[in-house]
């Protein structure tokens, strides 16, 4: 498993710059590892949106200590490609979710605002 200061490194080779260029994103997506320390981590990030989400975070282009300005996508998908070989959407990660009834499971919201119900109370 790549550290983000190894995928900075593969950064600056293709890009230029230097790893405090990009350091900051990469360690956004694997700041989930945080939650979950095995590669299951990657569900969060580590997909199309999640490229698309870092752009929403960090704005469509970079500007490198060179000068150099390069889209802040491009970073993601290095970052991805590197790690899994290629980009999955989010779709492709929910496949290999194995559903279970509480994730399902829905109380009727009669039970939830109606202490008298036998639902939950204030
Ligand atoms: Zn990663």
């Amino acid at each position: 498993m790549a550290h983000p200061y190894h995928h900075s490194l593969s950064s600056v080779k293709k890009w230029g710059g230097c790893v405090a260029d990009y350091q900051f994103i990469h360690d956004w997506f694997d700041a989930s590892k945080a939650i979950i320390a095995d590669f299951r981590h990657r569900a969060l990030r580590h997909h199309a949106e999640g490229i698309f989400m870092a752009e929403t975070l960090f704005g469509h282009t970079l500007t490198l200590s060179s000068g150099r300005v390069l889209p802040t996508r491009w970073v993601g998908e290095q970052h991805v490609r590197e790690d899994l070989g290629f980009i999955p959407s989010f779709a492709d990660w929910v496949k290999a979710i194995r559903p279970e009834p509480w994730m399902g499971r829905a109380q009727p919201l009669r039970k939830i605002l109606d202490p008298f119900a036998g639902g939950i109370a204030a």
